[in-house]
């Protein structure tokens, strides 16, 4: 027998998202007249604009035509694509066609960057962190860091004084929902330039900032030397079934690092589909940005109805403004599987324990913002009434 990859037992299923769904629908089998109400998707719930439907049929059908049929793209993504995202997303920050690359989800590719660095590289992960950069590293590098988020720093992470390579940042984040303003994010790039590391950036919920703090990474001096930025489709455009992501590899981090990037993407991704990467472009135009906007609004109101319910049941609470995810500590003495058990068993509302997100999230739980307004009412007059009861 060829021996297997050990690395891959190190992902643990006991505190995750697995353990999450089979403890629900086990629930819900056993009780199916209970209206169960799930905050603890991290999944869209609004449909894709239908311009964009619209759009994505038209290319589709122009496949049937040998005149308008699309082969095998470009593996890093096709030039119509990345040029909308540049003007749009980067204006006036000078990248080339280059250095943007069109994937299919953030999931996978921060992760998959891990290639770029010599396997023995620090790498740094925030412990409560979205877990598929814990679960992903594993498998790909044997010299991992973790340090902790403190609630007395409101979860925001603080610059090290050891040496590490590889920085995992996610702003907004999730799963604290809150956000890091200039000052913080300029503290992890001054870092980064005197260490000589790389940030990792991950930038999904960029959509959802709705105040003053940075939309980018590289609005902050000497980014662009230290700082790999990701962004997805998956939120905004409601395309996390139909996957499309991107990111941008400054040449300013390595000389002829685009050259070699370039080579490792051909070589393992023959490109994101032209469909999807058509239906990507059209997300700006003007039709489908007011209803891009209309759909975050929508999400950040739920999250304004959730936080004021936890904030009125006295509930420490973050996030949420600028993210769809709300960050609470427990008011219990008890660790976040047996909040969950709780809220699962006496509300029939499904939260995610903190513990997912790393050890120290074990006195903590999430909500997500993401669900339907009806759910989202119905799980807070749940929620309240619990806590008028209990307190
Ligand atoms: N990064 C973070 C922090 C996320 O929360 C998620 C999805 O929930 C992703 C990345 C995944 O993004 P994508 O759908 O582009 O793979």
């Amino acid at each position: 027998m060829v021996k297997i990859n050990e690395d891959l037992k190190k992902i643990s299923s006991d505190n995750s998202f697995i353990k999450v769904m089979a403890l629900s629908n086990k629930y819900k089998n056993d009780n199916p007249l209970k209206k169960v109400i799930s905050l603890s998707i991290g999944d869209v719930t609004l449909p894709i604009p239908e311009k964009v439907v619209d759009i994505m049929m038209d290319s589709l059908n122009r496949q049937k035509s040998i005149d308008t049929f699309k082969g095998y793209g470009d593996s890093s993504g096709y030039a119509f694509l990345k040029d909308v995202i540049l003007k749009n997303e980067y204006n006036q920050m000078n990248f080339s066609l280059d250095e943007i690359y069109i994937s299919n989800g953030t999931k996978m590719d921060c992760i998959n960057i891990l290639e770029l660095f010599s396997k023995d590289v620090k790498v740094l992960i925030s412990d409560i962190a979205y877990p598929i950069y814990l679960n992903g590293s594993l498998v790909l590098n044997s010299n991992i860091y973790i340090h902790e988020l403190k609630e007395e720093d409101n979860f925001i992470p603080q610059v090290p004084n050891e040496h590490y390579d590889v920085i995992f940042l996610c702003n907004p984040n999730n799963p604290i929902g809150n956000a890091y303003n200039y000052d913080d994010l300029t503290k992890w790039v001054n870092y980064a330039k005197r260490e000589k590391a790389v940030i990792i950036y991950d930038n999904v919920y960029e959509d959802f900032i709705n105040t003053n703090i940075p939309h980018c990474i590289y609005e902050i001096d000497g980014a662009k030397d230290v700082a790999i930025e990701f962004r997805s489709f998956s939120k905004s455009l409601s395309f996390s079934g139909i996957r499309c992501s991107y990111y941008i590899l400054p040449k300013e981090i390595y000389p002829n690092v685009n050259k070699l990037w370039k080579e490792r993407t051909i070589n393992r991704f023959n490109g994101v589909n032209y469909i999807t990467q058509v239906g990507a472009s059209a997300f700006y135009l003007e039709d489908v940005q007011k209803i891009v906007k209309k759909n975050i609004n929508y999400y950040l109101e739920n999250a304004k109805i959730l936080r004021e319910c936890f904030l009125k049941c006295d509930f420490k609470v973050w996030g949420g403004e600028n993210s769809p995810y709300i960050w609470l500590k427990i008011k219990e003495d008890i660790n976040s599987w047996e909040l969950f058990d709780l809220y699962l068993n006496k509300l029939n509302v499904i939260v995610t324990p903190g513990i997912i997100f790393g050890a120290a999230g074990d006195k903590y739980f999430r909500v997500s913002a993401l669900g339907k307004r009806e759910d989202i009412l119905c799980a807070v007059e749940r929620i309240m009434k619990y806590y008028e009861k209990n307190n």
